[in-house]
Parts: structure tokens; sequence; C-alpha cells
């Protein structure tokens, strides 16, 4: 019978679309119309399993599952024995300090002696240890941005992404103290087909990861400015030229970086581009 690489994905959850959409954009024919904790996928040789974020760490330890999609800051605190392999890209997000706005506390120092609701007490107890600060730590599941209101704590350390929870709640983020992303963990120990299958996994992964990074530009320029433009565009090897109907202009084809996307548009612009067109790349394979 041939190997299965079993994956462990949230069940439901902040994590869940990244996960299914990268995984359908990988190829892989997942469908969890019922509801299903365990599905087998149709053209690829795994089966997903949908968790709780907070066990995947363990599972992927104990060989439960062979890997999983979970948060970076999940892993940290968990302290389980898994490797991880690759940044997926979606799922970002931070776990900072943070006081009421308009209180006494300021800075970290100021936290000694102090209570903070944490569902991180590993990695806040940690930070705390490496700053000489010795506060208690109130460990709760949930809701942890209402805990200095309701007079449960001093201080928080959640997680933060947009920063609109701690505003609602009149907080203030006055330290990260970890930058997250969801991550692909594996278990230390796969065997020698299953590590096939991840290698084939994570060479789509990273292709659909290159793509989502870039864009393929296509735009005119008089031929005496081309020069100028192609020294702006490296292309995956070096842009594309092709003649227009019309003498004296070319049309040029490139990729682009999406960190550096206004920026170059401006600059070809200035260089002399005219009609320049961005279209999403699906896949990128270099
Ligand atoms: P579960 O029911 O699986 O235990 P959960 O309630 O613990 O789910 P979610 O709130 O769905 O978890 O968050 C899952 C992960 O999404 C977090 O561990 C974190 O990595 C990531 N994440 C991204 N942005 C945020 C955010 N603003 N707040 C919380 N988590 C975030
Ligand atoms: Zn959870």
């Amino acid at each position: 019978m041939q190997e299965i690489l079993r994956i462990a994905v949230q069940k439901s959850g902040r994590l869940y679309e990244g996960s299914m959409k990268l995984l359908k954009e990988c190829g892989i024919e997942i469908s969890n119309g019922n509801n299903q904790l365990r599905v087998t996928a149709a053209n690829f040789p795994v089966e997903v399993f949908f968790l709780r974020d907070d066990d995947i760490p363990e599972y992927v330890q104990d060989a439960v599952a062979d890997i999983g999609f979970v948060g970076e800051n999940v892993v940290t605190e968990s302290d389980k024995q898994t490797d991880i392999i690759e940044k997926l890209g979606f799922g970002k997000c931070r776990l900072s300090i943070a006081v009421p706005k308009n209180g006494k506390l300021q800075s970290v120092s100021d936290l000694n002696g102090k209570k903070i609701a944490t569902s991180y007490p590993f990695i806040l107890s940690t930070f705390l240890k490496e700053r000489n600060i010795t506060a208690s730590i109130h460990e709760i599941s949930g809701s942890v941005e209402i805990a200095p209101k309701i007079g449960l704590a001093d201080a928080i350390c959640d997680l933060v992404s947009s920063g609109s929870t701690l505003f609602t709640n009149e907080l203030k983020e006055i330290e990260v103290i970890l930058s997250s992303e969801a991550v692909l963990i594996s278990n230390k120990e796969l065997s020698g087909n299953k590590k096939i299958i991840l290698e084939s996994l994570l060479f789509r992964i990273r292709s659909v990861k290159k793509a989502r990074n870039n864009k393929y530009v296509l735009l005119n320029a008089p031929n005496d400015k081309l020069d100028m433009i192609c020294s702006l565009l490296p292309g995956m090897k070096s842009p594309t030229i092709l003649p227009l109907a019309e003498a004296g202009w070319s049309s040029v084809h490139s990729v682009i970086n999406e960190s550096d996307f206004w920026n170059m548009i401006e600059k070809l612009k200035a260089a002399g581009a005219q009609g320049i067109l961005i279209i999403p790349i699906e896949k990128m394979i270099i």
C-alpha cells in the first residue's frame, strides 16, 4: 500500500481558510463538506486531520500526524519536539504586552510586582526572566483583553494583528515579544517515503508562495528607453523584449516583486513606459 502523509490543520478558526486555500493552490483536492475530522485527498497521497490548533504540536511530536500547519506562537508555547520546516505566509500576528492606555504603566520595567493575564504563560515567563522582571502570571484561556478592566490583572500579554481589539478595550501595546505566522511543522522521524511526499508538497508550497509574492508586468516602451527600463526590471533571468507592430516601439515582459510594486511602477512610468499591465501569477517555478 502506498504511504500517506498525514497533515494536521486547524478545524475552524483563523488558520482554517488560509490552510485550505494553500492546499487547494497546491492542487490538492480536499472536501470537508460533512464536517469530517479526517479527509483523504483525491489526487495526492495526503490525509488531512482537522484539530484544535493547540493540539497540533503534540500530535505531530507523537506521530499521530506527520506534519501540521499551525501558528509559530502555538509551537513556541507548547514546547514540543517538532521541526519548523517552512513559513507559510498567512496568519501573521504578534504576541505583545499591553497596558491600560491612560494608566501609570509605561514600559516593561514598570511590570515588576504586577499581575499579567495571558494564554501564553511559557513564552511570557521566559521573556520576563530574560528581562529580570518579577511579575505574577495569571493564565486565562480567552478574552484576555478584558482582564485589566475587570480588575483581574494590571497588564496583558496577547496576540495582536490590527490592534483594533486593544483599541476597543483602551489598551496600548508596549512591547512585542514574538512575531508569528503560520508554519509547517514536521515530526522529527518521518519515514523515507513520507519525506519524499513532504518534499513534493514543499516544492508546490514554495511555488505558490513565490507566485503570491510576484506579479507579471507587461509594458510598451520606445526603443531608445529600453536600456533604462530593462535596468529597472530584473525579471526571472532578464526581461523579454518583443517588437511592436509600430516601428520604434517594443513590448517588455518581466516579473516584479509585490513588496516593491508601487515604487517600481512609478520608476517605470518616469523612465518612459506606457500601457503598463500587471497580471497575477498562479504558480512560479524557478
Ligand atoms: P482553536 O479552537 O483551534 O483552539 P483558537 O481560538 O485558539 O482556536 P484562533 O483565534 O482561531 O485560535 O487563532 C489561531 C491562530 O491564528 C493563532 O494561534 C495565531 O497564530 C493566528 N492569528 C493571527 N491573527 C490573530 C489575532 N489577531 N488574534 C489571534 N490569533 C491570530
Ligand atoms: Zn487554540
